[in-house]
């Protein structure tokens, strides 16, 4: 094995727990409920179709939810593409030919078990019935404890191409990003001249059809995945599954997740899809359990050895230095846009005690987004709408908007105003006032965590915002 072949050490502070590990959430800094009604409130995330009653398992992003949602995509595409020469990536189409789907597996074996309450006929999913203190499952719904026996659940969305519905026209919602990644890895990989080790990845939708789909955006039936399959020499595949680990805890954290809410939970052997090695689960603690954020998985050459099988078409690589040719291990760091999006949130709010103009306190909410998160970046407040103080603020606004996303606010006082940006996590406040216009041409430059107030001239607002805002 040349050096070539396998990873450079990277830190982290990694804490890993056992397969069987509690995964009670304890006591919480925040509830479901606050998040959820934040998110309504604020418009950031919000019942899809909720005009008509709402369709359960799909959620829409307004404004500053797709912002915010655009952001955690840039933010992994940032450190998975732009700032390594390894990992190419692709947009590959949701529809797949059905063949694809029988060789990955998915159409025999990606299901889950499927119980009914035979009160109610409230059907959930049997490995996650809720149970009462002494362990007995019982029904959420009415409270009723006879269950139909379990039965195997497909959990992939079928539809039809073309205009007749019948079993050669029948294709799936793909359940996952992944299988573009093998399917087209001969194409890419020759395309791109990249040689092993290196990466494919793509971010975009996925479709599940979950028996129970709960808790706000974590389990939904429509969702986006980043995924990122990374194909190694067989023999290096543990050393960059760890590798993998470690860079992806980094990424979490880097961002702002405070690493005692995170953790690296191994799955048990009777818990391993059929085709992973070894995979281990990202876990984030959510108020409401210790949940899996992300998926690392050593998927070994099960994917291009099936798809080479099924399509008669050889997947392999040719090393030219050894002369070998081989079928590629695959690590694959599989994480959901929701459900990171989810944990952002939900470590980053906080309310606290904050002092107001006349001496007292108040309870000020506070989303501390990492800055690259927060949907807004800047939000110019002229003092009031007085004419003299608009041109200005708006000739303030047109300086900043081609470098972040701004907000202007000019409604309700400068307190309001202030507490509004810092519940969706706008980093800074600027405000423009009589001296600006009369005096010193500067603006009043508020930080939301600190709430400190800096005195900036418009000249030099743009390089000051940078300094602060714009990653290295
Ligand atoms: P779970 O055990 O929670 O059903 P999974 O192990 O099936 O998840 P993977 O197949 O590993 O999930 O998918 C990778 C990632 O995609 C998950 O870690 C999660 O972030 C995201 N994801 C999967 N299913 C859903 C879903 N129904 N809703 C939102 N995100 C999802």
């Amino acid at each position: 094995m040349t050096e070539r072949h396998l990873p450079p050490p990277v830190h982290a502070d990694i804490v890993r727990v056992d397969a069987h590990a509690d995964d009670e959430a304890g006591e919480h800094h925040t509830s479901m409920a606050e998040i959820v009604e934040l998110c309504k409130r604020r418009g950031i995330i919000f019942q899809s179709s909720e005009l008509y009653g709402g369709l359960r398992g799909a959620w829409d992003y307004g404004p500053l939810g797709a912002a915010m949602k655009d952001n955690v995509k840039t933010a992994w595409k940032r450190a998975m593409l732009q700032l390594r020469d390894d990992i190419v990536s692709i947009d590959a189409a949701i529809l797949m030919h059905p063949k694809v789907w029988e060789a990955s597996g998915h159409v025999q074996g990606f299901t889950d078990p499927l119980v009914e309450c035979r009160d109610c006929h409230q059907r959930f999913r049997a490995d996650q019935l809720a149970a009462n203190a002494k362990g007995e499952a019982y029904c959420e719904n009415c409270g009723g404890k006879d269950f139909t026996e379990p039965r195997q659940f497909n959990l992939m969305f079928r539809t039809f191409v073309g205009p007749t519905e019948d079993s050669s026209s029948q294709v799936w919602l793909r359940p996952e990003t992944a299988q573009a990644m093998f399917v087209d890895f001969a194409h890419v990989q020759l395309t791109s001249r990249q040689k092993v080790p290196f990466g494919i990845a793509q971010v975009g939708k996925s479709f599940r059809n979950e028996i129970t789909p709960r808790n706000f955006i974590f389990r939904v039936r429509e969702f986006e995945q980043m995924e990122m399959e990374y194909f190694v020499k067989p023999g290096t595949d543990e050393a960059w599954h760890e590798y993998w680990i470690a860079e992806r805890w980094n990424w979490y954290t880097r961002l702002g997740i405070r690493p005692e809410n995170l953790r690296i939970r191994p799955h048990a052997d009777d818990e391993l899809s059929h085709y992973a090695k070894a995979t281990v689960d990202v876990e984030y603690r959510f108020p409401f359990a210790w949940s899996e954020l992300e998926g690392i998985a050593n998927r070994t050459d099960f994917d291009l050895t099936q798809h080479g099988r099924h399509a008669g078409r050889e997947l392999t690589y040719y090393e030219q230095e050894t002369d070998e040719r081989y079928v590629p291990y695959v690590i694959e760091p599989a994480a959901g846009v929701d459900r990171s999006l989810l944990a952002f949130l939900v470590d980053a709010y906080t309310v606290e005690e904050a002092p107001t103009a006349t001496g007292g306190t108040e309870k000020r909410t506070v989303l501390r987004l990492h800055h690259a998160l927060a949907p807004v970046k800047v939000s110019v407040l002229p003092l009031s709408r007085n004419e003299k103080l608009v041109p200005t603020a708006q000739k303030v606004s047109d300086l900043l908007r081609p470098r972040w996303l701004i907000a202007y606010d000019d409604a309700g006082s400068i307190g309001k105003r202030y507490r509004r940006q810092d519940e969706v996590g706008t980093p800074f406040c600027v405000t423009v006032d009589f001296e600006t216009v009369e005096d010193d041409d500067a603006v009043t430059v508020r930080d939301r965590d600190t709430m400190a107030q800096d005195r900036v001239s418009i000249d030099r607002l743009p390089e000051f915002l940078a300094e602060r805002l714009d990653l290295p």
